[in-house]
């Protein structure tokens, strides 16, 4: 299966993007960790990111365009994948429906407010990318992956004022890929801001895979 998730960002993407990829075994697509991987290797195309990134911007339609297809041109794909921050420009949008058969795509909103708390307490794995809150997921242990015992870390991009930045620029971004895909696809709406977690990803999984359990 095919999966976009569409949505701001600390909306809940990520978290539902793995558990999606234990459960049904299809791999999460996230732009944002591919660049932040380029990054922490040093690499020339990582500090290009960077440069973009560390200051709340979007990378280039033409840089992301090209690591997704590459990505999913990858054999682990060939059963389906689950897109998480991609697309996040009209164009992006466009030219994934050119090339790449989508089965189903979610749209998860919740309040500015609510999406700041959750993204200022989040913490990352640096190693598998999982993710935390310090208040509504903590980990088993203060600062170490449940997952793979790597350590937990603060994104430079999700302090406060870069956090309020690249909200301005999802709520510009997003109406034009819905009218886009509406046209294209059912986008499922799924009301996100809810404080048990457990019920929106139920309604996630339901909606995607007609059943609740994760
Ligand atoms: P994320 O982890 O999805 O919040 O992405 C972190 C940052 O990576 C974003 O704030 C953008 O600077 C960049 N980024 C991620 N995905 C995209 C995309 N599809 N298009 C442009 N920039 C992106």
């Amino acid at each position: 299966m095919r999966i976009v998730l569409l949505g701001p960002p600390g909306v809940g993407k990520g978290t539902i993007a793995t558990t999606i990829r234990y459960t049904h075994e299809i791999p999460h697509i996230s732009t944002g960790d591919m660049f932040r991987d380029e990054i922490k290797k040093g690499t020339e195309l990582g500090k290009k990111f960077a440069s973009y990134i560390h200051e709340g911007h979007l990378v280039p339609d033409d840089l992301v365009i090209a690591c997704v297809k590459a990505r999913i041109e990858q054999a682990d794909c060939n059963e389906g994948f689950i897109l998480d921050g991609f697309p996040r420009t009209l164009e992006q949008a466009q030219v994934l429906h050119g090339e790449i058969k989508i089965d189903e795509i979610i749209h998860l909103f919740a309040y500015d407010e609510t999406v700041v708390e959750r993204i200022t307490g989040r913490r990352v794995c640096e190693d598998c990318a999982a993710i935390y809150h310090q208040t509504y997921r903590p980990s088993k242990e203060d600062g170490v992956c449940d997952y793979c015992s790597g350590r937990l870390v603060q994104r430079e991009d999700d302090k406060e004022g870069s956090v309020r930045k690249r909200l301005e620029i999802h709520c510009q971004q997003i109406r034009p890929i819905i009218d886009f895909f509406s046209r294209e696809y059912q986008v499922i709406d799924i009301y996100a801001g809810l404080n048990d977690r457990r019920k929106v990803k139920a309604r996630i999984l339901k909606a995607l895979f007609g059943h609740q359990n994760l």
